[in-house]
């Protein structure tokens, strides 16, 4: 069932309390209720707050049912003089993302600065593909347009749209396409991700203006703060839609196999829609006629990601089969079984855990899932 009907039928059935969870930490989840504009059933009342702390119900926790940033939820038995609540039950997820872990955002917001950083084509290419690799759309943001002249920008739009891209250029300092970029966010769930110093602070304080009062506010009540933990929250836009910042997308490693990486480009995808090269399975490097190989300026990027795609998947191949001896070893005779290698899923999520343990435990620590 999608989750647009499921939501509908709850409605209908017993116009209950619906929400979409902004933040989990330890037990609690901060819950944004819906307002009247977008559930009809249930008037809200101007004093009853608009958030609820919430615990999760024991009977979704026996049925193994976890609760994610961004999951939209039915709130039980709300006290609304202690601001608290329970979550009964959590409706199915339209994309759920690993790292950081955000259910339901819609798109990916991607800020990069034109300048102070200077802009570094191949390792926003990285991030790219990152993005791109989550299925989510992606929203390419360029911050800092005040620090480069009209003919740099216009000369870095064609790049972008040569790469597949139609990119929001802004200055937050002054002011421009600001209204660009919230018509971008309206109503969406964003991921925002980018290097530190980009401008992704400022974004936030620009779009949510009291957004630090409120932080100090939730931190109060759960004795732990944003900024003493880096957990994935959500912000609300006042226009409409809802941010989140997190600690989880800015330093991707490309931990994609070879066959992956041409999906990630769109350059190549508008190529292979128009025509196809003499071999399915072509890496796009060296097989004759290839329709992907020639002169478009990330072609050089393709080809230095895909050495490091290979050599990612032959280390994984490796860790495969030692893992798979010290099991063998591990096991006594007669009792051992050949255990089948991991999958290239399972490895990412070990790969990842020991390069980012800190935030994995974090993670694990905060969304109990
Ligand atoms: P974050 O690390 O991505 O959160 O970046 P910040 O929002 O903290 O910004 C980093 C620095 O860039 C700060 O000194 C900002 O004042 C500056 N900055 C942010 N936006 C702009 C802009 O549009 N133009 C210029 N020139 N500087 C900016
Ligand atoms: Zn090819």
């Amino acid at each position: 069932m999608s989750s647009a009907i499921a939501e509908q039928n709850a409605r209908e059935s017993t116009s209950p309390l619906l929400g979409t969870v902004l933040a989990v930490q330890a037990n609690f989840y901060r819950v944004r209720l819906d307002t009247q504009e977008t559930n009809q059933t249930k008037c809200l009342d101007v004093d009853k707050p608009l958030e609820l702390l919430c615990t999760r119900r024991m009977r979704l926790k026996k049925i193994g049912v976890g609760v994610m940033v961004g999951d939209r939820v039915v709130i039980e038995e709300p006290d609304w003089a202690g601001g608290r609540g329970a979550i009964a039950e959590v409706f199915p997820r339209e994309t759920e993302l690993d790292r950081p872990p955000i259910a339901n955002a819609n798109q990916i917001l991607l800020v990069f600065a034109l300048a102070d950083p200077p802009l570094d084509p191949y390792q926003l290419t990285r991030f790219l593909i990152k993005a791109e690799s989550t299925d989510l759309d992606i929203c390419l943001c360029l911050n800092k347009s005040d620090l480069v002249t009209g003919a740099e920008l216009s000369e870095w739009r064609d790049r972008f749209t040569s790469w597949g891209y139609q990119p929001v250029f802004i200055s937050v300092l002054a002011s421009i396409g600001l209204e660009e970029l919230r018509e971008r966010l309206n109503n969406k769930i964003s991921v925002l991700a980018g290097l530190s110093g980009v401008g992704k602070s400022s974004i936030i304080n620009y779009f949510i203006p009291n957004v630090n009062l409120r932080v100090a506010e939730v931190s109060g009540k759960l004795s732990r703060g944003r900024h003493t933990t880096r957990h994935v929250e959500l912000f609300e836009l006042p226009s409409g839609g809802l941010l989140a910042d997190t600690p989880g997308f800015n330093q991707p490693d490309l931990d994609c196999v070879g066959e992956e990486l041409a999906l990630y480009f769109p350059e190549i995808q508008q190529r292979l829609e128009a025509l196809r090269c003499q071999f399915s399975d072509c890496s796009h490097r060296d097989e004759p006629n290839c329709i992907v190989r020639g002169d478009w300026e990330r072609y050089e990027y393709y080809l230095d990601l895909l050495e490091e795609a290979i050599s990612y998947q032959e280390q994984f191949n490796e860790q495969s089969d030692a893992d798979a001896s010290m099991k063998l070893k591990s096991k006594g005779k007669g009792q051992s079984k050949y255990e089948p290698r991991l999958e290239a899923k399972k490895y990412r999520r070990t790969s990842r855990k020991t390069q980012h343990q800190d935030l994995q435990e974090l993670y694990n620590e905060d969304t109990d899932i």
